[in-house]
């Protein structure tokens, strides 16, 4: 800001949005202080196989749970964070759990994998395949049960510092899915040349999809052009049965949404992967 220009804006502040102003700026001390502080919680949502109904593994959602202003949603955290220049130590953490997780899961469900979302910021850091890397030989994971969902958007802000990080990433032998897809603008032969191995249809295209005749052949091309480029296709935000039997018709590999579960954290977490059918058969034999 140059000083004429910041003594205007303050002038044209009204109290409204200069409290606002202010929340933010103790905001982000507090976002600053709640990772030491254990305010930040990763929650578990299944992903689920539509030819046999199994988890196969989850995605990490972020929740902070402020000692004062209570839950805070990441839509609303997360985007300033990134404004903030603060997202990548969100990410790191998030991480972090990811891989502590599944760790802790490694004999006894080492079939399941997490998935972690990462934003557009963290992929102008070239420092991040290096951490993935030092994280999975920390922890002795395999790379292949870790997951990093990005958005099309996010690579196309800057695909000169994406791409090739988005190539060191899978280096590491771990998983790249492109979250939200169909809401951006990436073309199908921007799409062959990124070294990714899921495609994530963005919610938007799955509500009422089962009345939506248009929505459904749109739906199928993208399973089509997924499947032709030899990438796992998984729907989001699947909330009702006559949803997922549409999945299922238009051969969509995966889903994930309320249907199924929502994301699950602590006790009811323990609870779903005790009720997995592959922990049954361990207890049976
Ligand atoms: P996303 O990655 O597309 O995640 C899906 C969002 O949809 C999640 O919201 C999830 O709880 C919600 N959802 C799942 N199933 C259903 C459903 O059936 N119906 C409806 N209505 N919603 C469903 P959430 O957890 O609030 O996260 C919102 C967004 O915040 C995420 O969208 C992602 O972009 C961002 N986010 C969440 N966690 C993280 C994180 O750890 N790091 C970063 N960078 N972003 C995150
Ligand atoms: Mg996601
Ligand atoms: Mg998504
Ligand atoms: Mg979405």
């Amino acid at each position: 800001y140059a000083a004429k220009e910041r003594s205007e804006t303050f002038a044209w502040y009204s109290d409204a949005q200069e409290a606002s102003r202010l929340s933010h700026l103790s905001l982000l001390s507090d976002l600053r202080s709640a990772i030491q502080n254990n305010e930040l919680q990763m929650w578990l949502q299944p992903k689920i196989r539509l030819n046999d109904m199994h988890c196969y593994g989850f995605e990490a959602l972020v929740r902070w749970q402020h000692p004062k202003r209570g839950f805070i949603s990441p839509i609303e955290f997360v985007p300033f964070a990134e404004r903030a220049g603060y997202i990548s130590h969100v990410t790191n953490w998030m991480l972090e759990q990811a891989v502590q997780t599944l760790a802790q899961w490694k004999n006894q469900y080492p079939q399941l994998s997490i998935a972690v979302n990462v934003s557009t910021n963290d992929l102008r850091d070239q420092k991040l395949p290096e951490r993935v890397k030092q994280l999975i030989h920390q922890y002795q994971i395999s790379p292949m049960n870790l997951q990093l969902e990005l958005t099309e958007s996010g690579i196309m802000e800057n695909p000169d510092d994406a791409i090739p990080l988005l190539h060191s990433l899978r280096a590491t032998g771990i998983g790249l899915s492109i979250d939200d897809f169909g809401t951006g603008h990436s073309s199908l032969a921007y799409l062959q040349k990124l070294p990714v191995s899921e495609l994530k249809i963005d919610r938007s295209f799955v509500i009422d999809i089962d009345q939506q005749e248009s929505t459904q052949k749109l739906v199928k091309t993208i399973v089509e052009m997924g499947h032709s480029l030899g990438l796992h296709v998984i729907a989001e935000g699947i909330e009702t049965q006559a949803e997922r039997d549409t999945l299922i018709k238009l051969s969509c590999d995966s889903m994930q949404g309320y249907f199924a579960s929502k994301p699950l954290h602590g006790s009811t977490l323990g609870d779903w992967l005790t009720s997995l059918p592959h922990n049954q058969n361990r207890q049976h034999s």
